[in-house]
């Protein structure tokens, strides 16, 4: 629980709830081509990204992908319009995108190989998990790099 003080008023507000998230990003970003500046980036967090990628990618309805997330429509709505109005902003304005933090949790295990940076799923349940592309047992957890 949070306290946040608001002129002389003072509101106990909820901590955001986890947002399930099926797929994490292939890239850590993208970088304008071009541009003046890469130091100008614009931060997308991964229950953003999730949203782009359910409604926009696979079409999904705003219902639909609210299911998928574990949220409410309205909360849905939300945090696909402020994704929008990232993806819009660094489109407009030619600066880079980095996908970063957000309130998640994966449906299943997710790795990045540490030798090739691909990125694939324990779906198998393995008890010692490796690159599915060059076989590397050098991996990591995803969620640690958030
Ligand atoms: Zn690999």
């Amino acid at each position: 629980m949070f306290i946040i003080f608001v002129g002389k008023c003072f509101f106990m507000a909820r901590p955001k709830n986890l947002r399930k998230i099926e797929n994490p990003p292939p890239v850590k970003g993208f970088h304008p081509t071009g541009a003046d500046s890469a130091e100008q980036l614009v931060i997308i967090n991964l229950e953003e990204y999730e949203s782009i990628r359910l409604c926009d990618f696979l079409s999904l309805s705003q219902e639909e992908a609210a299911l998928k997330m574990g949220v409410s429509r309205p909360t849905l709505t939300r945090i696909y319009s402020i994704a929008r109005k990232k993806v819009a902003e660094a489109f407009v304005t030619g600066i880079g995108i980095v996908f970063e933090g957000g309130k998640v949790y994966f449906d299943s295990d997710w790795y990045k190989c540490i030798r090739c940076s691909s990125l694939f799923n324990n779906f198998l349940h393995s008890e010692s998990p490796h690159c599915s592309l060059c076989g590397s047992l050098e991996i990591r957890s995803y969620s640690d790099s958030i």
